[in-house]
């Protein structure tokens, strides 16, 4: 029996496209090969790319002006090359949690990083407002997804500079207007394919402004001349992304994802709100959509190895929160069945009647 996969990446993918993809690992379209043992620059696979780009551009109304490219190094490996390809003097950076901060780390070694706010001194439990982007600055970085602490910046902001986005946990989750945004990109294995895959999608007027030389590998204009090909991409993991877009778009885009999305969240928010033994660790007004993390009340907090076998053996995996929040994290990607979210919470509820003192 499928299990109920609450994993924060890699993350459950929705069956038809597991099924999909299966099919094409066997057979591609009954061409007679297998999508894993063709030349990526062949029609067969091209048509896999273009349709893959296509599909993106569509579903996030991508609007003229914008590439879309799909390259290897995760989300990791952006939080060089952003700063290798955009800072010249100064970048600003929004301090969210661990993501802002090992790309921050990254940026130091090419100029100088503008921390235009932080909510460390809260463990990452909050979004900060009121903060002001300086209108120097090459850039302005965001992460739109706290994945490891749960919180999510649910708006478009409005940014002076280019305006660059780590959207790794929640690209897809709901609509987006692009045109606020110079860069969006992330890993695909959160919500949108199997590890191995990095998604960009960048407005081309932001490039070529820096005085460094850039390596050939590392450069954005590299791989929008090459189309995403000028080495190997991930074949394999583009070709699950195209199925998930494709799923995506016949469930009713991002419009219709975010209103389940909102259900789920809401389902499970309740719950814990409502639970005597759980409490939520995010601030409500920036709790994620993507991420739910919850810990057990000082009262009963020596219960939660407990919890996390008990919902295990209920069939549910990938609840364990991250060691630097402790407790629990749901979550609740695109992906994940409303009924994997309401068997935790019937979960919660059994468990409340076991324990409650
Ligand atoms: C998972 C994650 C990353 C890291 O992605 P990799 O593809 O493993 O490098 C970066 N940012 C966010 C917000 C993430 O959730």
């Amino acid at each position: 029996m499928k299990k109920h996969n609450f994993s924060a990446g890699p993350s459950v993918l929705a069956k038809e496209v597991i099924e999909n993809t299966s099919k094409a690992v066997l057979d591609l379209n009954g061409i007679g090969l297998s999508v894993m043992e063709i030349s990526h620059r062949g029609k067969d696979f091209q048509a896999v790319m273009d349709e893959t780009i296509a599909l993106f551009k569509e579903l996030l109304n991508i609007p003229e002006g914008y590439q879309v490219l799909f390259l290897g190094g995760g989300a990791s490996m952006q939080f060089c090359m952003i700063p290798f390809n955009l800072l010249n003097k100064k970048a600003a950076y929004l301090e969210t949690g661990a993501w802002a901060k090992k790309a921050i780390k990254e940026a130091k070694f090419f100029g100088d990083v503008d921390l235009v706010a932080s909510s460390s001194d809260k463990n990452f439990s909050y979004i900060p407002k009121n903060y002001s982007i300086p209108a120097d600055a090459d850039y302005f970085h965001i992460t739109t997804n706290n994945t490891i602490y749960g919180t999510e910046i649910h708006e478009d902001i409005d940014s002076p500079v280019p305006l660059v986005a780590d959207m790794s946990s929640d690209i897809f989750a709901r609509p987006i207007d692009v045109s606020k945004y110079a860069m969006i990109y992330g890993g695909a294995q959160k919500n949108l394919g199997p590890a191995g895959a990095t998604f960009i999608i960048v407005r081309e007027d932001i490039l070529g402004k820096v005085e460094r030389q850039i390596p050939t590998m590392l450069n954005y204009q590299t791989h929008i001349e090459q189309g995403s090909m000028f080495n190997t991409p991930p074949c394999l993991p583009i070709y699950t992304c195209m199925e998930t877009l494709r799923w995506l778009k016949k469930i009713g885009g991002v419009k219709k994802m975010q209103e389940m999305n909102k259900e789920k969240a809401e389902l499970l928010y309740n719950e814990i709100d409502r639970n005597s033994l759980f409490n939520g660790t995010a601030d409500l007004d920036s709790r994620s959509l993507m991420n739910i993390c919850f810990v057990m009340n000082e009262e009963y907090k020596e219960l939660e190895p407990e919890f996390l076998s008990f919902a295990t053996s209920k069939g549910m995996v990938g609840l364990k929160g991250h060691r630097s929040v402790g407790g629990f994290r749901a979550s609740t990607y695109n992906a994940l069945p409303k009924e994997s979210v309401k068997a935790l919470v019937e979960a919660m509820q059994e468990f409340e009647n076991k324990h409650k003192k």
